[in-house]
Formats: C-alpha cells, sequence, structure tokens
C-alpha cells in the first residue's frame, strides 16, 4: 500500500522563504541567496518526506510566488507589456515583474484561488499568444530531488484548468474562447512531459480541480480532448490526475475516469462524501485511485480509525493494489509544522496536525492497509480524539443550548428598514450624504510597539490604557476637524480584526508560527476554533465608551461579525461550520446589546468576509447563505428602532449574492467600490429598493494616492444618478489602517469637501 502527497507548503516552517523574498526585493540580498534560501527548503521537505516514509513524493510544488505563475512561465505566456523579448528562459526579474509589478508596470491581476485563501495569479490570454517552452523549472526540480536520491512525482498544473483559470488579455473580443487556446498550449506540455520522461520520471501528476466545479459539457469535452491529445506523449508514464476542493459532480467523475493515457485518479475524501459513493458505484478497473483522507485545507488530527475503515471499504472496490493513500488536496493551506509551537499546551497540540504531521497520518494509514499497523500511532491519535470529544475546555453545555434554541426562529428586526431609518434619523440628525470611515485608522510603528509591549508585560495595563486613550483622543479630535459625521474610534487597540475577538473568545487558541501562504510572501495565521465558542464578557464596550464620551457626534461601536471571524479562522470539524458560526453570533449579539445599553447608537458589524465562504458548487450556495446571513440578522435582531447598525463588506463579486446582502437587513451596507464601479450598480439599485442606506467607497485606500475632490464629487455624482441622495452614505472603501496620516489626511479633507459641495448643489 502506498502513501501520497499532492503537495506542501513552500513558505518554510518559520516563513523563511518569505523572508528571503522580501530581502532579495529591498535589494538586501542577491538572486544567489534566494536561490539558496529555497533549494534548502526544497531539500528538506523532500527529505522530510522521505524519512516519512511517503512513496509518491510530489515536486515542483516550490514556487517564488505561486504555481499558477509558474505554469504562465513555463508556457512562455508573459503579457507584451512586461518587455520579455520571448525565447529562452524566463528570468526571475520578468516573473517577479508579472507578480508584483515594476516601476512602470502595474502586477497582473491576483485572485482567490477557489475557496481557499491562497491568490493566485490570473494569466492573461488571447487568440495571438505565441507559447514556448519559457521555464524548465519542473524538470529542474525534479533533477535536483532525484540528485537527492529522491525520485519524486512531478506535479504541473493541468492544461484545461490552466485555461479555465485564465482571462481574456484587455481587448480582446468577447467571442473569443479561452479554451480554443488548448491545441496551442498542449504542445509545450508534450516539451515537458519528453523532458521529464528523458530525466527518468515514471510518474506525472496534473492538477485539475476545475474538474469540482459546475462545468458545462464543452469545458468537460476540453478534458477528453486534451488527455488524448496527451496520450502518446504520456505513454510509459503513470499520469496522475489530481482533483479537489469539493465533491466531484457526476458528469466530470464519468469524464475523468474515461480519459485516455490516465492511469490514476485523486479525489477530496473529506469535503467529497459523494464522491464516495461515486466510486463505490464503479471505478474503472486497473485505474490507480488515490484517495484523499488526510484533510490539506484544515489543521486537525485525522480519525485514524475513521480513515482507516474509509480506505479497507475502497480497497474492495479498486483492489488492494491500486489503492494510494493521500491527502485530500495540497498541504499549502495548512499550517507548516506543529513542533514549532511552544505556546500550546500538550493536550490541545494532540489534537492538532500541521503539514508536517500530516505526512506522518498519511503513512500510518498507509502501512495499516500493508499489514504494518504502528499501534501506539493508533492508540495515541484515538486516545487524543477521546479526549478532544469529552474535554471540558471543548464543551460549554449553556452554549450549545443557546445555539440550539436558535434555530427554531427566524432572527428579524420587527420594523422594516425605512421606518427604523427615520425614528434613527430623528435621533441622529445627520446631513444628507453623511460622511463616515470604515473604522481603522493609520497604524503608526509607536502604536504597533505600545502593543507589542503590553502583550510582553513590558508596560503595564495602565500605561496601555492612557497610550491608547492618547491615540483615540487624537483620532476623534481629527475626525471634528475634518467635520466627519459619524465618528469612530480608530480601532488602535486591534492587531487583526479577527484576532482582537477571538483573544476575548472562548474556545479559540493562538499558534506562533501557524502561518498558511496568502499571496506571493504574505501569510495568515488564522485562530484555531476548538471549542464551543462563548463571550466571558465585554469585548469593545470599555473603548467605544470612551470615545463616546469624548465627543458630541455619534461614536460607531466597531465590531466583527460572526461569518467573517468564522471564515478567517481554522473552524473545529466536529460540527458544522454552521453550529459554530451560530455560537459566534450569540457572542456578538451579547456585544451589540452591551453596546447599546452604553449608550452606543450606531454599531458596524463588519462581513468583509462572507462572500469567500461561499462554497464552490452551485448546489451548496443557498444554505451556506442562508445560515450565514441568519448568523449575521441574529447580532442584532434584539435592537430598538434606534440603533443604527451598518455592516461593511470588502471587495468582493456581490452580483450574485444580492438578494443575501439585502436579507442581512442591515440599515446601512458600506461596501469596497472603487475598483468595479458598473459591475456594483446593480446591487445599489437593489439596494434602493430595499431601502437601506448605503456607502459605495468613493475612493481606493489600497494605494497611497490621494484623490482629489473634485475627482471624488465626480464619484458620488455617478453615484446619485443612480442612487436616491437620501440613501447616500460617503465614506472610503475599507479601514486606513494601512495607510500614513499623511495620506488620510488630506484624502479624507478632499472626501468631506466633495460630500459639501455636492450637498449645495442637489
Ligand atoms: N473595520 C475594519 C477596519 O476598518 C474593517 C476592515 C476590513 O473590512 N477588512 O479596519
Ligand atoms: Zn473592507
Amino acid at each position: 500500500m502506498a502513501s501520497h502527497i499532492v503537495g506542501y507548503p513552500r513558505i518554510g516552517p518559520k516563513r523563511e522563504l518569505k523572508f528571503a523574498l522580501e530581502s532579495f526585493w529591498d535589494g538586501k540580498t542577491s538572486a544567489k541567496e534566494l536561490q539558496d534560501v529555497a533549494s534548502d527548503l526544497r531539500l528538506s521537505i523532500w527529505k522530510q518526506m522521505a524519512d516519512a516514509g511517503i512513496k509518491y513524493i510530489p515536486s515542483n510544488t516550490f514556487s517564488y510566488y505561486d504555481q499558477v505563475l509558474d505554469t504562465t512561465a513555463m508556457l512562455g505566456a508573459v503579457p507584451s507589456r512586461y518587455g520579455w523579448s520571448g525565447g529562452g528562459e524566463i528570468g526571475l526579474d520578468i516573473y517577479f515583474s508579472m507578480a508584483r509589478g515594476n516601476a512602470s508596470v502595474p502586477a497582473m491581476e491576483m485572485t482567490k484561488w477557489f475557496d481557499t485563501n491562497y491568490h493566485y495569479i490570473v494569466p492573461e490570454l488571447g487568440p495571438d499568444v505565441e507559447f514556448s517552452y519559457a521555464s524548465h523549472k519542473a524538470v529542474q526540480e525534479y533533477k535536483e530531488a532525484k540528485a537527492l536520491g529522491v525520485d519524486t512525482v512531478p506535479v504541473l498544473v493541468g492544461p484545461v484548468s490552466y485555461l479555465l483559470l485564465s482571462k481574456p488579455a484587455k481587448g480582446v473580443g468577447k467571442l473569443f474562447s479561452l479554451l480554443s487556446l488548448i491545441d496551442k498550449i498542449l504542445p509545450v506540455y508534450k516539451e515537458v512531459v519528453a523532458e521529464l520522461k528523458a530525466a527518468g520520471a515514471s510518474w506525472i501528476q496534473f492538477d485539475e480541480p476545475t474538474l469540482v466545479m459546475d462545468l458545462d459539457s464543452k469545458k468537460l469535452c476540453a478534458f477528453t480532448h486534451a488527455y488524448k491529445e496527451l496520450e502518446l506523449s504520456v505513454s510509459g508514464l503513470n499520469v496522475l490526475i489530481e482533483t479537489y476542493f469539493a465533491d466531484i459532480p457526476i458528469e466530470a467523475y464519468k469524464t475523468v475516469t474515461a480519459l485516455k493515457g490516465v492511469t490514476a485518479i485523486g479525489f477530496d475524501l473529506v469535503r467529497g462524501s459523494k464522491t464516495l459513493d461515486l466510486i463505490r458505484n464503479g471505478f474503472p478497473s486497473g485505474k490507480y485511485l488515490f484517495a484523499g483522507v488526510v484533510d490539506g485545507r484544515n489543521i486537525w488530527a485525522n480519525d485514524l480509525d475513521a480513515s482507516l475503515s474509509t480506505l479497507q471499504a475502497l480497497e474492495g472496490t479498486v483492489g488492494k493494489d491500486k489503492l494510494v493513500v493521500s491527502t485530500s488536496c495540497s498541504l499549502l493551506h495548512t499550517a507548516v509544522d506543529l513542533v514549532n509551537e511552544t505556546k500550546l499546551d500538550k493536550e490541545l497540540k494532540s489534537w492538532l496536525a500541521f503539514a508536517a504531521q500530516k505526512l506522518l497520518e498519511v503513512n500510518a494509514l498507509a502501512k495499516t492497509l500493508s499489514g504494518l499497523k504502528d499501534e501506539a500511532f493508533f492508540s495515541a491519535n484515538a486516545a487524543a480524539l477521546a479526549s478532544r470529544r469529552s474535554s471540558p475546555r471543548v464543551i460549554n453545555e449553556p452554549v450549545q443550548k443557546a445555539a440550539a434554541a436558535v434555530k427554531s426562529s427566524d432572527h428579524r428586526r420587527a420594523t422594516n428598514v425605512s421606518s427604523r431609518l427615520e425614528s434613527q434619523q430623528r435621533k441622529l440628525n445627520l446631513p444628507v450624504l453623511p460622511t463616515t470611515t470604515i473604522g481603522s485608522f493609520p497604524q503608526t510603528p509607536e502604536l504597533r510597539k505600545v502593543r507589542r509591549e503590553y502583550k510582553a508585560n513590558i508596560i503595564s495595563e495602565e500605561e496601555y490604557v492612557k497610550a491608547i486613550k492618547k491615540e483615540i483622543e487624537e483620532v476623534v479630535k481629527l475626525q471634528e476637524e475634518l467635520d466627519i459625521d459619524v465618528l469612530v474610534h480608530g480601532e488602535p487597540e486591534r492587531n487583526d480584526m479577527v484576532e482582537y475577538f477571538g483573544e476575548q473568545l472562548s474556545g479559540f487558541a493562538f499558534t506562533k508560527n501557524g502561518w498558511v501562504q496568502s499571496y506571493g510572501s504574505r501569510c495568515v495565521k488564522p485562530p484555531i476554533i476548538y471549542g464551543d465558542v462563548g463571550r466571558p464578557k465585554a469585548m469593545t464596550v470599555f473603548w467605544s465608551m470612551l470615545a463616546q464620551s469624548m465627543t458630541k457626534r455619534p461614536m460607531k461601536g466597531m465590531l466583527t461579525g460572526p461569518v467573517t471571524i468564522l471564515n478567517w479562522s481554522f473552524v473545529r470539524d466536529d460540527q458544522p461550520r454552521s453550529e459554530t458560526c451560530y455560537q459566534i453570533a450569540l457572542a456578538i449579539k451579547n456585544e451589540v446589546q452591551d453596546l447599546e445599553k452604553a449608550g452606543i447608537n450606531i454599531i458596524q458589524i463588519d462581513e468583509a468576509a462572507l462572500r469567500e465562504g461561499l462554497p464552490l458548487r452551485k448546489s451548496e450556495q443557498a444554505f451556506y447563505l442562508d445560515w450565514a446571513v441568519q448568523s449575521f440578522r441574529i447580532t442584532n435582531c434584539e435592537v430598538q428602532d434606534t440603533t443604527q447598525i451598518h455592516t461593511h463588506m470588502c471587495y468582493s463579486n456581490f452580483n450574485d449574492i444580492i438578494h443575501s446582502i439585502i436579507d442581512m437587513d442591515a440599515d446601512v451596507i458600506t461596501i469596497e467600490n472603487s475598483r468595479s464601479d458598473e459591475k456594483l450598480l446593480s446591487v445599489f439599485r437593489e439596494g434602493v429598493k430595499y431601502g437601506a442606506g448605503i456607502g459605495p467607497g468613493v475612493y481606493d485606500i489600497h494605494s497611497p494616492r490621494i484623490p482629489s475632490s473634485l475627482e471624488i464629487c465626480d464619484r458620488i455624482k455617478k453615484m446619485v444618478s443612480v442612487l436616491e441622495t437620501n440613501v447616500l452614505w460617503i465614506n472610503p472603501d475599507c479601514g486606513l489602517k494601512t495607510r500614513k496620516y499623511s495620506e488620510v489626511k488630506p484624502a479624507l479633507t478632499n472626501m468631506v469637501g466633495a460630500a459639501k459641495i455636492t450637498r449645495m448643489l442637489l
């Protein structure tokens, strides 16, 4: 019985690659130094897998930035603006220009990789692209491993998924189909395969995760066509097609199991319980099944006994020698190594498995199927799981009861939004086109230092409160000087909008090194939700009251919503996500109630990541939206009519979820807008019909550029032409945390000026 790993984190157990990249980009170190760090990382990963006993070890899963960009380089599909002359090998300079832009050309677009928090660089293709074999990275990595004595399975982004994940280049006609390029890219793939073969490879893995999406028959045919085309080139090789991230639809299952020249297929059996049924109902004889039973998307220890019985049942279907134990997807989406978590207690650690530990799990399962069960490993696992199931740290009965009770009714404010807004206006007395900001103000190095020193017990609580209070005073004073209508306290006490709440809620744990790559050198460190979520005490009331006491203007209370807290954490797998979300919602509800009692009349509940959690398959989306929106409503369904609830969402494709956004029933919705004026118009129009206040961001906060008053006026004018003025709010796109005061002051001055000019013209 063999074992296989789909892919492995490349950033390093202590983010070694991140630091090497950033120092190279800053010109502090040479390309050679960067390359050395990279090859050390690759070597240690291969060695780790070999030592763990993994049979099919992947190569070419390393990347200096992104595996899709690597494929673009392999195919020589460099957009012309990067000035690549063509021919020969693409160097690091062109590669990083595509990834990050350079002095004269902006970067290529980046977008989320399926429903993960990883972002890939979107290929831009048109009918005239000249493809050529321009990066030999896959072959080089294969050879590099081989020289170390490790025979690997080279991994390539499959040709059809590559095209389906691309976008048409600017100016390309509407009739152009990306899939029409398939016959142009296959010759390059053939060259790569031939070289890999010549170098001694006996397996090759094509990642075709788009197979789990809702694909029409034309797209499915592209797979059939592509692999038939490749059949001759791959003959003599074992070809593995990897699919992951969801259940595979039956049509796609039929397609992939019938592909020519393909000897093995990998499925995500963690998210794919229905896929298991498909396999049971028929799997082509003679082909290998790579069974992804170890979760690549989470940090929990595998239930080895449960996996074992799944695998044993599969053995009956596909045959003992054709079953390979694998991960559900690349381990890129989980944390790297638990060994570096010196602060987590022993019990909690025993419940977890990061990438390095998952290697051992995969191997232990494979060995068991070969009759070599490591009894000690299995019983330690069973004991850890049992302790997790019954631990008083996990179970909080009052929370469970409250969350169960929540499901029996619909949670909605009693009055409709228009009359609520009227009651609120009587109390708040705001001008038309009220101005506000999204919450955070610049986080200066001094501010970060204060928080750091408080955390490390270097300064006392008293000193800390004094420093934060001073910061809030300045932010309030600034906003009054700028003449903003609805103020914020600036969030100086928060390092991160999820971490801040997680640290105060029960059921959360934090790692020291549990980093997961988000894009390029950027990583996030999601909190771990391991238990029932409760709110032992108020989290923001102290600061909000303090801030409100400094001004007569309304001060917004500022909370992160339950869905965002959920989507930006590693979520427990022993109950449905919806259950955990309801628990968080109840905790946030308590906070909302306390803020209201404390005299805060406007409360913003950010749902920056609501769209992000949308399942890949259409059939599952309605259910998600239902409990996600319900969770948001739970947080504020009991406030008085006069309390105004805002929500904020970062940029995402909202068009398909407009009705759910409206169903959140917030009084005011602020949305990041400046990158997509047209696309969002329909959202706003729907919003108008519904009657809520709407604040489409009037300027981009991601750039240091200061928008002129005239430019903002123009934007507002456009919005006024679509929306009624009485629902429109004037605000930036998002929080100002990453900006400098030297940018924020003039930008907000111009924003308020633009609002005032527009008011006069109305
Ligand atoms: N209130 C948060 C802030 O201003 C919102 C951030 C976000 O939407 N990502 O920082
Ligand atoms: Zn935002």
